[in-house]
């Protein structure tokens, strides 16, 4: 995770500590690629906290720069973004995109009727165009949800189905675990066999993976996953 560990949003699932951010920390970049190297990755999930602060890039040249540093001193490994939506401020987008991270992912977290509740500072239609633009921008694009926040089956099928048509590869489900009794209660555990239904049914969707368990998160499987959809960097 860069750009510190103080996250400037509260979402009522995420355990990560909200405040006022002080990281500044203009090597993180490079020492983020220095990490990779020394562990021999082959594939590399980088995410962070929130930076709504940083009002003129929302944090976004940092992401460029860490991908372009992991892409420079560990060329064989692949990376993949699991980012924010930058505010939707398209620039700040278009600077991510131009690093070419293999894979670019962003979560919408949840179904639209219940997002506002579950987080507040997003928007999902906002987290629809970020994946719009980054699959317009012909990069790997994947998403992620968590199920048994009070959805229901339908809703669950209805956002595969929006999601997949704007050209979206890879979709992850996993089941929501309350971080504290402070959070957001769970609503409900879900089978396995409901798993297995939501997988089928992406597949059928046309997506070229789905990863639904109740364990699944959104970098499960992520090394296979992006194996199956680039295939090997050479
Ligand atoms: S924006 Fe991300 S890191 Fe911040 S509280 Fe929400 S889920 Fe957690």
């Amino acid at each position: 995770m860069i750009l510190g560990d103080i996250c400037t949003r509260s979402c009522g699932f995420c355990a990560v500590q909200t405040g006022k951010p002080t990281w500044n920390d203009p090597l993180e970049p490079y020492r983020t690629a220095m990490a990779v190297k020394k562990m021999d990755l082959m594939h590399v999930v980088v995410t962070s906290v929130d930076r709504d602060d940083l009002k003129d890039n929302y944090g976004s040249e940092v992401w460029a720069e860490t991908i372009n540093q992991i892409h420079e001193h560990v060329p064989d490994c692949t990376v993949e973004v699991l980012t924010p939506d930058f505010k939707g401020h398209q620039p700040a987008l278009n600077t991510v995109f131009a690093a070419e991270p293999e894979i670019f992912s962003h979560n919408v977290e949840c179904v639209e009727r219940i997002s506002k509740k579950v987080r507040s500072q997003a928007d999902w239609q906002r987290s629809m165009e970020v994946l719009r633009l980054s699959v317009d921008c012909g990069l790997h694009t994947k998403t992620g949800m968590m199920v048994g926040l009070g959805e229901t089956f339908d809703e669950v099928v209805a956002t595969m189905k929006q999601v997949r048509k704007l050209g979206v590869a890879i979709f992850t489900l996993g089941q929501y675990l309350q971080p504290t009794k402070k959070h957001f209660p769970v609503q409900r555990y879900l089978s396995d066999r409901e798993f297995t239904d939501y997988k089928k049914i992406g597949l059928d969707l046309g997506y070229q993976v789905v990863e639904s368990g109740a364990l699944v998160r959104s970098s499960y499987h992520a090394h296979e996953q992006a194996r199956i959809v680039i295939g090997n960097k050479s």
